[in-house]
């Protein structure tokens, strides 16, 4: 059950509401985030749920019989808008396409990816500074001063960044030049991690872990949101299979099944699922016909030479076409209402 409460409910009222579901033994956990106040009260005996919904203090009240509880969407059933400001908007009939490489690696690639996306109308880039990588040789990212210079182009240009931050220890630095936190899905089930960008005022995007669930994506989501931070959408990645024949496989399935079980945005990465160059763009639009919010993908002017995911990552004519024909098909999808 969950109970959220009136923003100018009084001591008494409070503590009135809490021994009436401590008389029901339901344990109590209280949710205060940067928006609203809620109780998440967990129990098992049956009760008329009207005998607590009639006390003062109470704005709404539902039972929610998932464990997940505030991300789900037996609770709230309006999807989650999340806004970036200058008018950019995630979620609930916006499309958001996000667009760049997988590592940040120097100024001039800055440039050119920048240039790219705002001839193709693409208000966020994503890139990496923190690079969790499977060899400890490999490219590990350009850090912080990385992450600074991107900012201060990205900004110039009005564009919004989205980065990873792998640690606790990053997520001050990273906070003044990033708009959207990307937990990984090597992070997925960090929950110390999870905790603290709870108490970030900032968006966070979620992927799932490589060999995670949909519920168990759903309980990280549910970490941060507990922990004070509504601004969350999930990311279906690709989930490690017996099947070899493509970097992860891709669990289309879980877009409608994400977007039924919770009220939270829910983005795709195609890159990073299929692996595969020629068919990132077949698969992505297999997505948007899915139901995804949103895109997330690698691109890269000469991929051949990117630093890290080159063997995923589109070139910029690959990109345009992908960003024209992903916008065709969402109408489509609007069109007739799939
Ligand atoms: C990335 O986005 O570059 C990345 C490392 O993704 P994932 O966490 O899904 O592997
Ligand atoms: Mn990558």
């Amino acid at each position: 059950m969950i109970i959220q409460l009136e923003n100018d409910i009084n001591t008494s009222q409070k503590e009135a509401i809490k021994s009436r579901i401590e008389g029901i033994h339901y344990m109590i956990t209280e949710v205060n985030t940067q928006r609203n106040n809620y109780l998440v009260c967990v129990g098992k005996a049956d009760f008329d749920i009207r005998s607590i919904g009639n006390l003062p203090g109470i704005r709404d009240i539902h039972r929610v019989s998932d464990d997940y509880k505030l991300v789900s969407s037996k609770w709230k059933t309006r999807h989650t808008v999340i806004d970036l400001g200058d008018g950019i908007r995630i979620g609930n009939g916006e499309f958001t396409i996000m667009a760049g490489p997988c590592s940040i690696e120097s100024e001039e690639q800055i440039a050119r990816t920048i240039e790219h996306l705002k001839a193709n109308n693409i208000s966020i880039m994503r890139g990496g500074v923190y690079k969790p990588r499977s060899s400890p040789y490999s490219f590990r990212g350009l850090g912080i001063d990385g992450l600074k210079l991107w900012h201060d182009m990205a900004s110039k240009a009005g564009i919004k960044i989205i980065s990873e931050v792998m640690q606790v220890s990053q997520i001050e630095p990273m906070y003044d030049y990033v708009d959207i936190f990307q937990v990984g899905a090597r992070n997925t089930q960090n929950f110390n991690l999870l905790d603290e960008l709870g108490k970030v005022d900032k968006p966070v995007l979620i992927k799932r872990g490589i060999s995670g669930t949909v519920d168990e994506l759903l309980y990280s989501a549910e970490y941060v949101f507990s922990a004070g931070n509504e601004d969350l959408m999930l990311c279906e990645r690709g989930i490690r299979t017996y099947e070899r024949s493509s970097r992860n496989t891709l669990d289309i399935n879980a877009i409608p099944i994400l977007k039924e079980k919770s009220h939270l945005p829910v983005v795709a990465d195609p890159s990073h699922a299929i692996g595969i160059r020629r068919h990132v763009t077949d698969v992505a639009l297999a997505c948007v016909i899915a139901g995804a919010d949103g895109v997330i993908f690698e691109t890269h002017e000469e991929p051949a030479l990117a630093y890290s995911d080159g063997q995923q990552t589109l070139d910029f004519g690959q990109s345009e076409k992908l960003i024209k024909m992903m916008r065709s098909t969402y109408d489509l999808r609007e069109e007739f209402a799939i």
